[in-house]
């Protein structure tokens, strides 16, 4: 048996097998023996029912049975029962206030519960316990899955990721026979001797003994420690490779002198923080370096990352092209060569701003996730440059637009498509912006030089690229995110890109008032925002789900539904006040609309998903009610109380939990500490788990390499090494195997 030899080779894979394995991307022995335990179970933990007494914390794996609700006799609680079997007993289980528990089980299924023993001897029962799904029972008494197994210490044993059709018994006893059958002598580690060793991490095969069978649990948590590094090494690996490849590509230089910069800014109604001429002096500063700039700017809603981009693309609008590589003349300002003038249409030369346009600049495109936002930033570069003859495209998929209007000077106007690629195919239009629809083919540059991404993270890694790569050269690319990712997760997902942050808010701004409202707090919330109507503002209520599809009002969970709150805060709360909804399922269109009337004040609440889109300027709105709180990250709801600080008054966020968990609570009251929302993604990080952190789909890590980014130690380490590896050997040649794994990566990533 080799690693690299199928599994279908040796083990006969049945159909539902060969499916799961497909999902799972298994296929060689050695995908099985890299597919690690989720975690491990300590059978010593396990009781059986019989053995079951009064005041024990029990955790029973079995099946349930005879599920119901109903009403407590003398209170009238609610309440949900049934019981689990093991192959010893059964025992009662019931659930009070929480019957929507039973309402997810279906008699029959199999279990882990746990929970305490109560009741009275003879009429025991585990109250309120916690449940977990199990395709199958794990463990038997009766038919213990390690029995005759003596590989185990039978106390620890592996639990896999199961998936439908194939069992984690399967995995630990395929496993196993792989392990039998010699493939610990002849499996090759990629990670060189000096590596593990300067990082005290085993080599591969002690690091797969110890994962699959561990007789310790310190040998299994090392193990684990040696896979995670391997996983973050490998993806650090491919962005260094990355990377050289753009250091490798030509891109444009150039320089722009200090003056000229601020001629532009000086006319911003605002100074610039230090941040942002931190920023902006970062960006020129790699303008005029060899290499394609590639930086990601990530800083808070409302940091300025707008006027960022756009001093850096006026930059890059007001400079030439190199004429040929050696000759690097880099003229500032409009050029005087009209020799590419002759073929262009006629131009109203009434307008005196445009008579000194310049096609031979560089060029820039500024890429937006939504319409909505496309067009925002569209009218925030016409105040931005409306003193200057460079026109701005529009470009979405529903039109197109181009400032000035040649009719009013003063104002945008619709043009064709036709006209507007022309236009920026001829270097016309120095400043194209627009949604996915920039980056189809038939939008082609004179000369792009420059490539501004707002919120990244909608943005595949591949999309990035095809942007960057309209133009022969690599042009510069800055990806600008409101995401507050931590900083071991920004250097994993965008390892290939430096970083800057924008943390410091402009100064004046009111810094937002967050209340964690708890039951029976509603009222005063109510009353307050109500007060704020009626001096003219306007608020957002955002709610986790879109329908009412459970019509049981009993439901213990009661997420509430936009449609229904909608409704009921009509009815019953805000009546004189103009309600809209917004969400997910609505066409562009109408949710332009929506957007439209709200920011023109026609309505005064809007009632929508959190899935609307970020970033929407309202500055009106400064308050913003989160019900169904506890659901949410801190970092997405810090991103969803970012929509209210965009004006002059006073922003409020009400985080609304009907959780009583004092847990729950003490999580969302970071929300009214921290300073930023760096220190809220941190916190999202070490206490919820990534699995729902921005950018953690991204990452292409596994569960594994995903608690790994917990520890910024071992996230630098392997970025270390594998940035020193990549520089003495750029194509990875001197290491196969490594390259194989970085390759791998590199699939997986274009499969998204
Ligand atoms: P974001 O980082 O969320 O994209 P924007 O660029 O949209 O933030 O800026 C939010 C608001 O703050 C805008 O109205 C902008 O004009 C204003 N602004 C930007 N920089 C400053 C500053 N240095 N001082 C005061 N206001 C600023
Ligand atoms: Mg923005």
């Amino acid at each position: 048996m080799n690693q690299k030899d199928q599994l279908t080779d040796h083990f006969r894979i049945d159909a539902p097998h060969k499916k799961a394995f497909a999902r799972l991307r298994i296929a060689t022995v050695e995908d099985l023996l890299y597919h690690l335990p989720a975690r491990y179970e300590d059978i010593t933990d396990i009781t059986s029912v019989s053995g079951l007494v009064k005041g024990q914390d029990a955790i029973v794996y079995g099946q349930i049975g005879g599920l119901k609700s109903r009403r407590a006799w003398k209170s009238k609680r609610p309440i949900a029962e049934g019981w689990i079997e093991d192959g010893s007993a059964r025992i009662k289980v019931m659930w009070f206030n929480q019957q929507y528990i039973a309402k997810m089980l279906t008699d029959g299924a199999y279990v882990k519960m746990v929970g305490k023993v109560t009741g009275s001897e003879g009429k025991l029962y585990i109250a309120n316990p916690e449940v977990e799904h199990l395709d199958n029972l794990p463990i038997d008494r009766h038919d213990s899955i390690f029995q005759n197994t003596e590989a185990v210490d039978d106390t620890i044993y592996p639990v896999y990721r199961e998936t439908k059709g194939v069992t984690s018994k399967w995995f630990f006893h395929t496993v196993q026979k792989c392990f039998a059958a010699g493939i610990l002598d002849t499996v090759r580690d990629p990670i060189p001797h000096s590596i593990l060793k300067r990082y005290n991490l085993p080599e591969l095969a002690t690091a797969l003994q110890w994962i699959h069978t561990p007789k310790k649990a310190e040998h299994a948590e090392s193990a684990r420690k040696r896979f995670a590094f391997e996983e973050v090494f490998y993806i650090q690996a491919q962005k260094a490779m990355e990377r050289e490849a753009a250091n490798a590509a030509t891109t444009y230089q150039f320089k722009t002198t200090k003056k000229h910069i601020k001629e532009f800014t000086d006319r911003f109604p605002f100074k610039l923080t230090n941040s942002q001429n931190n920023a902006i002096a970062e960006i020129l500063k790699n303008f005029n370096g060899k290499h394609a700039m590639g930086r990601l700017l990530e800083g808070d809603v409302g940091s300025g990352k707008t006027a960022v981009a756009a001093t850096t693309a006026y930059a890059v609008a007001t400079s030439r092209p190199p004429e040929g590589s050696k000759n690097n003349v880099n003229k500032v300002g409009p050029c005087n060569d009209s020799s590419t003038r002759s073929d262009l249409v006629e131009y109203d030369a009434g307008i005196p701003t445009v008579t000194d346009l310049d096609w031979g600049n560089l060029q820039v495109a500024y890429m937006a996730p939504t319409e909505i936002l496309a067009k925002q930033h569209f009218e925030s570069f016409i105040e931005y440059f409306h003193h200057l003859p460079i026109q701005i495209g529009l470009i979405t998929g529903s039109g197109c637009m181009k400032f000035p209007s040649k009719v009013d000077p003063t104002k945008p106007t619709k043009i064709s498509r036709a006209q507007l690629l022309k236009w920026v195919k001829n270097g016309e239009i120095p400043i194209l912006i627009g949604t996915h629809a920039l980056m189809y083919k038939s939008v082609e540059f004179k000369h792009l030089g420059y490539v501004i991404i707002d919120e990244q993270h909608r943005f595949g890694t591949n999309q990035r690229k095809a942007l960057a790569k309209k133009d022969e050269r690599m042009a510069h690319l800055l990806s600008m995110t409101a995401t507050p990712i931590p900083r071991t997760l920004a250097l994993t997902v965008y390892g290939d890109l430096d970083i800057t942050l924008l943390d410091e808010m402009p100064s004046g701004r009111k810094p937002i008032i967050t209340k964690v409202i708890g039951p029976g707090q509603e009222k005063e919330m109510y009353d307050h925002v109500r007060n704020e109507l009626e001096d003219g503002r306007q608020a957002y209520v955002i709610c986790p789900r879109i329908d009412e599809p459970d019509p049981d009002k009993a439901s213990a969970l009661r997420l509430k539904s936009v449609k229904a709150e909608a409704e009921r805060l009509k009815k019953h709360v805000f009546q004189d006040y103009e309600i809209a909804v917004l969400h997910g399922k609505m066409k562009p269109a109408e949710k332009d609309a929506v957007m439209k009337r709200f920011s023109d004040h026609e309505i005064d609440i809007l009632v929508a998903t959190s899935v609307v889109e970020v970033g929407v300027n309202v500055p009106n709105a400064t308050n913003i009610i989160i019900e169904g709180a506890e659901r949410f990250g801190l970092s997405q709801l810090h991103q969803l109380r970012g929509r209210v600080i965009r004006g002059t008054h006073q922003p409020y966020c009400f985080a609304v939990s009907e959780s009583k968990s004092e847990k729950t609570k003490e999580r969302l009251k970071a929300l009214t500490t921290a300073k930023n929302g760096f220190e809220l993604a941190e916190h999202d990080l070490q206490f919820r788990g990534s699995g729902e952190l921005y950018g953690a789909k991204q990452s292409g890590l596994t569960d594994l390499g995903m608690k790994a980014i917990k520890n910024m130690k071992l996230v630098e380490a392997a970025r270390t090494e594998a940035q020193k590896l990549v520089a003495k050997d750029t194509e990875l040649d001197k290491h196969p195997l490594i390259k194989a794994k970085v390759a791998q990566i590199g699939e997986t990533l274009h499969m998204e």
